[in-house]
């Protein structure tokens, strides 16, 4: 990994991390400065709160998991908390200023604790610690830790030192992995978890396209090697696990070392991870068209446990606008990789990110935009107004867009990817699907899972169906999920029984 490219910021605020003068996460993995818990000692309690996107669950269920060897159990509530955790966003302003108005709740809090002689951790943690470093404290000085993505491997050698009374700031892009330095997901932890887990196998990006903070918060594309993946997705797979979605802000460019020190592309890891036994799907998350691989798309035709599901962002079908957003693809050239998907897996169901605003954004580009969604039908999509994030070339430009335009924009865009999500779930429809069982459902007797296709499916059922795949036949579709009943194994359908009749 290039040292360099890791340490590059997203404004030099002259904020110097004091890891240089601190253990180093060596030091911590090695145990030195990691005592175990104290059997005797009463457990503490953390509650993390994450924001943003999948990969900000993935570290807080390893922070959780970290913490927890440390003697300290999750609790839902910041009220009791010894340390509160806080796993920011940064990619949009909106994002990144609601973890101030809720450090602000937190400072209060923490000073009621104050008048009982108790002392709460406040942590910041994610991309927003990242991005802004030691100006969080300035802000409210009742946070004791702040940590990026790359270093929270040394949590517990952070608190510590501020529990000593220091300020700790800990924002560097560390040149080691940090994930040599996490223990492995614990048993208990993964069961009340679920059938479904993230595991993350790529991190970082190397794309900076010009609206967005992540190459500058994550750091240079990173991809973990195969052994280190093989090795979690066992773990998870012996405590019940059945799904498992792949994630990596730039996921399909993973890269990761195999044996002999061969690249393995994530066609390769999937067939790997395919040949674990117990591990019934596969899913990945998030793609850049780009890096859309033959052997993946490929894959998608001839791995029976990766899901007919692919998110692929586009952000805007203006050629214009996609250049000035440095995307490096034309609307066309994703249209026809989606047609390339499509031929070789038809039922594929396709997601997407847009963006509506971006500076120079015109009508006749927004069109563009609504066209493009016209001619690919996504199953389901993300959509938001750009938000000029400091430092990332799009904040810079002169031809912003008025927020009243954006908002409209982004409500017609909305609008129609709801038209095409509900016409999606309704050809469902009569049609018997594949469904992991996730969980009982909310109500007495019923089971709720998804279907190849991502829908959420409730149905009648029993919660010794969880981590089961059975056959569903969908009866109805409704805002937010479909309703079905469960086909008894070699049930075959009624006008498929007149026809065996007739032909007996
Ligand atoms: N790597 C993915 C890709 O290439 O599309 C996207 C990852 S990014 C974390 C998730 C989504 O946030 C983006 O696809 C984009 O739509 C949205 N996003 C990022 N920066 C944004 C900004 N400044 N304003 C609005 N939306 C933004
Ligand atoms: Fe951000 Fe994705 Fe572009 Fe990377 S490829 S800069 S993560 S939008």
């Amino acid at each position: 990994m290039d040292d360099k490219r890791r340490a590059t910021r997203l404004e030099d605020r002259g904020m110097m991390s004091d890891a240089g003068e601190a253990k180093t996460g060596l030091d911590v993995a090695r145990g030195e400065a990691a005592p175990g818990p104290d059997a005797a000692a009463p457990s503490r309690k953390l509650f993390i709160q994450s924001f943003g996107c999948q990969m900000n669950v993935y570290d807080a269920q390893r922070m959780s998991d970290l913490l927890g060897a440390e003697g300290y159990e999750e609790t839902q509530t910041p009220e009791g908390a010894d340390v509160i955790v806080l796993n920011t966003c940064h990619i949009r302003e909106r994002a990144s200023e609601k973890i101030f108005s809720e450090l602000g709740r937190l400072r209060d809090l923490k000073a009621a604790r104050a008048r009982e002689g108790l002392a709460p951790q406040i942590v910041v943690a994610g991309c927003v610690a990242q991005a802004e470093g030691a100006e969080i404290q300035r802000r409210q000085s009742a946070v004791d830790v702040v940590v990026g993505p790359q270093s929270y491997h040394r949590l517990p050698e952070l608190l510590r030192r501020a529990g000593e009374g220091a300020r700790v700031v800990e924002a560097e892009f560390p040149a080691q992995d940090k994930f040599g330095f996490l223990p492995p997901p614990p048993a208990a932890a993964t069961r009340r978890r679920g059938v479904s887990a993230f595991l993350t196998v790529q991190e970082g990006c190397d794309k900076f396209c010009s609206f967005c903070v992540v190459p500058y918060t994550r750091g240079a594309e990173f991809s973990r090697p195969v052994a280190a993946v093989l090795d979690e997705a066992k773990a998870l797979l012996d405590e019940g696990v059945r799904e498992l979605t792949l994630i990596g802000q730039n996921v399909n460019a993973y890269h990761g070392e195999g044996p002999g020190g061969r690249a393995v592309s994530l066609a390769g890891l999937c067939a790997e991870l395919a040949r674990l036994p117990g591990l019934a799907r596969i899913r990945y998350t998030t793609s850049h068209p780009n890096d859309m691989a033959d052997d993946l798309i490929e894959a998608h035709a001839t791995l029976p446990q990766l899901m007919p599901y692919l998110h692929l962002p586009v952000q805007s079908g203006s050629n214009a606008v996609l250049k000035a957003m440095n995307r490096r693809h034309t609307a066309g050239a994703y249209l026809d990789l989606v047609a390339r998907v499509r031929a070789r897996r038809p039922d594929l169901a396709l997601s997407s990110d847009f963006i509506t605003g971006f500076p120079g954004e015109t009508e006749a580009d927004f069109a563009d935009t609504l066209a493009l969604i016209e001619a690919v039908g996504f199953a389901a999509s993300f959509s938001f107004k750009y938000s000029p994030r400091p430092g990332t070339p799009g904040a810079e430009r002169a031809d912003q867009i008025d927020e009243d335009v954006k908002s409209r924009r982004l409500h017609a865009l909305q609008a129609l990817l709801e038209e095409q999500r509900q016409s999606f779930n309704r050809s469902m429809v009569g049609r018997r699907l594949a469904v992991l069982v996730e969980k009982r459902g909310r109500h007495e007797g019923q089971a709720a899972g998804k279907t190849p296709y991502l829908q959420a499916v409730h149905f009648e059922g029993g919660a010794g169906l969880v981590g089961a795949c059975v056959e569903v036949e969908i009866m109805a579709a409704g805002p937010n999920s479909l309703y079905g009943r469960l086909v008894a194994p070699g049930e075959v359908r009624a006008p498929e029984r007149a026809a065996r009749r007739g032909a007996a």
